[in-house]
């Protein structure tokens, strides 16, 4: 089959496009074929070794297609069914062999370009806003790069849970999206002060939480954007990681907060992982929720499609299609 593969960290160009052994399923797995394929921003961590892996590596954590083998043991799915996933290694590829455990029933309503595009930051967005820090009316929050896979998805989940949205992007476009999204206030973080921006918008009290995936360049001005006893939670490093920092900070700016979660531990067991994957694919069905493809590439340039994620190109979902 053919599948992306690195064999040294580096640039989108260590992204290389071959033909690799065809996997095949052992006790508790399932052979899913793939027809889409999501593109995240951890994907960028592992090429880069900021997260370290094994090499050769076939990148890639999400997908969605038709499952054609099972091994013994499987009960959860069988063959011929249709299948979504996240937390599963090695999916940009034509075939990925996935924990049976893993994988939730794509829903009839939805194409496998949804399924890929719903997974990982559908559920993330679902476990900041539901239980990292649960949002309800009366609340005020602030997404970082609200334009992005996660940021639309949390930007809609947010207003569902009825709170006030504060979102940061870096263009006129981007911002249009979150607004079409629902944020209530846009800051384009790129030309505005965006600590500034919140205190003006809070009356100087500032928000209860900052949803913050950028880090490095975001970190400090998103402690001093919180309330006292506000939580920030930091998710993400799309700028770079934070540096080491003090924790009496927290004391000193109010009683802060400071968590930095992972999707893995939020969907840990397979009760949580249908009951979260249950609510985002439900709320696609019924149009509650909104995806946004904003890119498709082919499976074999799939390195183009980490210069445009890391080059702050793309809104939404990026997918890669077999
Ligand atoms: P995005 O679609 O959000 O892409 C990243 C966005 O970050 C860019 O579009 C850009 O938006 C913004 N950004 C700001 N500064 C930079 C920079 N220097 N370089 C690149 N991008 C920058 O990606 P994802 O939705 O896939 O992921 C968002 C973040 O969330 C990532 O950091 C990812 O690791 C994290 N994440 C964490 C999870 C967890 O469970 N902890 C799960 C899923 C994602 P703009 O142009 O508007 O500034």
């Amino acid at each position: 089959m053919k599948a992306i593969r690195i064999h040294e960290n580096g640039g989108p160009d260590v992204l290389r496009y071959e033909e690799v052994p065809m996997p095949s399923p052992g006790p508790g797995q399932a052979l899913v074929h793939l027809k889409a394929i999501g593109v995240n921003f951890i994907d960028i961590y592992h090429r880069t070794g900021l997260y370290k892996t094994d090499l050769p590596l076939i990148p890639g954590l999400e997908g969605a297609g038709v499952v054609e083998a099972v091994g013994d043991g499987v009960s959860e799915v069988e063959v011929g069914e249709r299948v979504a996933y996240t937390g599963v290694p090695g999916s940009y590829a034509e075939y990925v062999v996935a924990p049976a455990q893993r994988l939730v029933k794509l829903p009839e309503a939805l194409s496998f370009q949804d399924g890929a595009a719903a997974m990982l930051q559908g559920m993330t967005a679902h476990y900041l806003s539901h239980s990292t820090y649960p949002l309800h009316s009366g609340h005020t929050c602030l997404v970082h790069a609200a334009a992005g896979g996660v940021g639309l998805l949390l930007v809609q989940m947010a207003k569902l849970r009825g709170a006030r949205v504060f979102g940061t992007v870096s263009t006129e476009e981007k911002a249009r999206l979150a607004r079409a999204a629902g944020a209530d206030e846009v800051i384009l973080y790129t030309q505005q002060d965006f600590e500034a921006e919140v205190n003006r918008l809070t009356d100087g009290r500032g928000v209860n939480v900052v949803y913050d995936s950028v880090g490095k360049t975001t970190f400090d001005k998103s402690l001093n954007s919180l309330a006292p006893l506000g939580y920030l939670v930091l998710y993400g490093q799309s700028s770079g990681p934070v540096p080491p920092f003090d924790p009496a900070l927290l004391s000193q700016k109010g009683s802060l907060f400071l968590t930095r979660p992972s999707l893995m531990h939020y969907i840990a067991d397979r009760e949580t992982l249908l009951q979260r994957a249950g609510d985002v694919l439900g709320w696609i069905v019924s149009g509650r929720l909104k995806l946004r493809i904003g890119k498709t590439f082919p499976l074999a340039e799939a390195a183009e499609a980490h210069r445009q994620l890391e080059g702050r190109q793309t809104t939404g979902k990026v997918l890669l299609l077999p």
